[in-house]
């Protein structure tokens, strides 16, 4: 049996800290799907397409993992998709309150479905998207930080 995973997100842009937990999650599961959502309380500063084809170029060696953007329920596209486990990454306790609510409303939902937290490398813990987008618009470096093709794509954007 293929063990599907599949971990959800805006990935506006993906980040270091998102690169680290895709990995750790493929010790797990013999597939990922990298599930991008399309419903966004805030206007995102990437477009759909454009923060999907990211992520397909940051992980287009990676054999197991699938890029898709998704409308909707997670616990739907889920069960669409044949995985029955959720990755989401913790980093500090203050996500621990909404991403349970998360957890029990998506087993609510869809009760064969667990979801799965993983810690990121310790450097890594501070990073968010958030926080590279408002360094890169404010001009600072964030090379180390992401994947050189988002470095490039958040220079082109905050250029103009
Ligand atoms: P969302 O809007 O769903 O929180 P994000 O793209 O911000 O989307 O995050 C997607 C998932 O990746 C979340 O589970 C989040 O906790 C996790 N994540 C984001 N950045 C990091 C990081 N630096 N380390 C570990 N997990 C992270």
């Amino acid at each position: 049996m293929t063990r599907i995973a599949i971990y959800p997100g805006s990935f506006d842009p993906v980040t270091r800290g998102h690169e680290d937990i895709v990995r750790r999650s493929l010790q797990l599961a013999d597939k990922l799907v990298v599930a991008v959502a399309v419903n966004l309380d805030k206007a995102p500063l990437f477009t759909l397409d454009e923060r999907v084809n990211l992520l397909k170029t940051v992980f287009q060696d990676e054999s197991r993992v699938e890029v898709r953007s998704f409308d909707g329920l997670l616990a739907d596209f889920a069960r669409e998709e044949g995985a029955r486990i959720v990755i989401r990454g913790l980093r500090a306790f203050s996500d621990f309150d909404y991403e349970s609510q998360m957890a029990l409303m998506n087993r609510q939902l869809y009760p064969e479905l667990e979801t799965v937290f993983l810690v990121p490398a310790l450097h890594l813990t501070y990073l968010s998207s958030s926080l590279v987008r408002e360094v890169a618009r404010l001009n600072g470096d964030v090379s180390t930080l992401v994947h050189p093709v988002v470095d490039q794509t958040l220079r082109e954007k905050f250029s103009g």
